[in-house]
């Protein structure tokens, strides 16, 4: 028996034993593709050399250095390539052990800037419904999935919350897609006015929403429309790409390719690719500038920040990405992927949408397609998925329904960037074979 408290209590997942580009094998032999990078982790595959190398010569060097003493090389590098490659003035880096840590640091650090620009009475944020952030109290508080919240909620600030950008689910039939974004940043704006743009310290949102909803690009003009609001009422903007970043969609933040600049990103998952745990929290000017001419200090701090290890490791992932031209292989691998889950999965009985950005794409289950009536979360068909899968030798992250059906099961692909076709005509066959089997 497993002493270990895993995901499930009453179920012990089989031993992973070694792993090797898209594949990982368990004990008994059984190999699996990583469609999903386990949950858009691992970005540049299993086993990567160069990357190795890296870890191997950090750890004979340096394996670890407590930054109330030191910095160190690998820290200080990667942040040099983070902020040579982010647009605009983010040009900060805090460095964490993964993603609710930087959701949370990055909650801190815009409280304190608030703080220190004399605004002490901002004390609460704007989240998004059909949201995730990380499962800590502060990143549970501004997230918007009631499943993963309900039971904490005694526990977490109050936070406003508006519409997810949900195309599929929330767009009017008579509604354009101007018209829809227009809507949802009316809902925004009146949001703000309702609370009081005076207690608001920013607005939180993932670009691309994965874990709640399954890879849900925004609509054209809804960051730039965010963007404007926030400027106008003095929030923050917070672009949570914990998930959706580091290359996931083609660029190396998601929002890139909604012309704008976040105050404040968090990226984590494909940072270090899974080599390593580590998060980062990407911090423009304006917000630092008001710290380090004020306090002088960043009241935070956790005992595994930098770790020099966990930074070789993501500078040796970052820098493979940019030497062999990956963020132009995920588009293009990207496009295929969404050209053949339409092709393959649209026509299907139950599947209501095929959806995504680069090598991030969701697939919506729904009972019916006409009305997008979601299947009874009762029936777990998203753990059914995920087990027919995994006897197929296939990994996808699916996920549940909501119970007021504003979201059916979806599956959520997000496999290594150095896939190939045939391996991504395997992945959608497969997921085909399933979903007919099991629905
Ligand atoms: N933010 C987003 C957008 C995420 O998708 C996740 C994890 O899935 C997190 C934060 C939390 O990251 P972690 O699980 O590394 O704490």
């Amino acid at each position: 028996m497993s002493h270990i408290i895993h995901r499930s209590l009453k179920v012990t997942p089989p031993v992973a034993a070694s792993a090797q580009g898209v594949w990982i094998t368990d004990r008994s032999g059984k190999r699996y593709l990583d469609a999903s990078g386990g949950a858009a982790v691992s970005c540049l595959g299993h086993g990567h050399p160069d990357v190795l190398a890296a870890l191997h010569q950090q750890i004979d060097t340096l394996a670890y250095a407590h930054t109330g003493f030191f910095t160190s090389d690998a820290a200080e590098q990667l942040a040099d390539q983070l902020v040579r490659t982010a647009p605009g003035d983010l040009n900060s880096v805090y460095f964490v052990s993964g993603g609710s840590e930087a959701v949370e640091t990055a909650l801190k650090l815009a409280r304190q800037y608030c703080v220190e620009t004399g605004q002490p009475e901002k004390t609460t944020f704007i989240g998004r419904r059909q949201s995730y952030h990380g499962n800590t109290l502060g990143a549970l508080a501004v997230g918007g999935n009631e499943w993963r919240r309900k039971q904490f909620a005694p526990l977490l600030m109050d936070v406003a919350r508006v519409s997810a950008c949900n195309a599929y689910r929330d767009r009017l039939p008579d509604e354009s897609e101007q018209q829809y974004t227009e809507r949802l940043l009316n809902e925004l704006e009146q949001t703000i006015l309702d609370t009081g743009a005076e207690k608001i310290i920013g607005f939180v949102a993932e670009t691309v929403s994965g874990a709640t909803t399954g890879a849900v690009p925004p609509t054209r003009g809804y960051f730039a429309g965010v963007r404007k609001l926030c400027d106008k009422y003095g929030l923050l903007y917070i672009a949570d790409e914990v998930m959706c970043g580091m290359g996931r969609t083609g660029t190396l933040h998601a929002f890139e390719q909604d012309d704008v600049v976040p105050d404040i990103v968090t990226v984590a998952k494909g940072l270090g690719g899974g080599y390593q745990p580590i998060g980062a929290v990407l911090v423009s000017d304006k917000v630092m500038e008001p710290l380090r001419n004020g306090s002088g200090m960043f009241q935070h701090g956790h005992t595994y920040i930098c770790h020099p290890t966990a930074a070789a490791a993501a500078l040796a992932v970052q820098q493979v990405i940019e030497r062999d031209n990956l963020l132009s292989r995920v588009q293009h691998q990207g496009n295929y992927l969404l050209q053949q889950l339409h092709a393959e999965l649209a026509g299907l009985d139950f599947v209501g949408d095929t959806r995504g950005r680069g090598l991030f794409a969701g697939v919506e289950l729904v009972r019916d397609k006409t009305t997008k009536t979601a299947f009874d979360p009762a029936h777990k068909l998203h753990a059914a998925i995920k087990s027919a899968c995994l006897e197929k030798g296939l990994m996808v992250y699916p996920m549940g329904g909501t119970i007021d059906g504003q979201q059916g099961d979806h599956i959520l692909i997000a496999p290594p960037f150095i896939i190939e076709p045939s391996q991504l005509d395997f992945v959608v066959e497969t997921l085909k074979q399933v979903i007919i089997r099991e629905t």
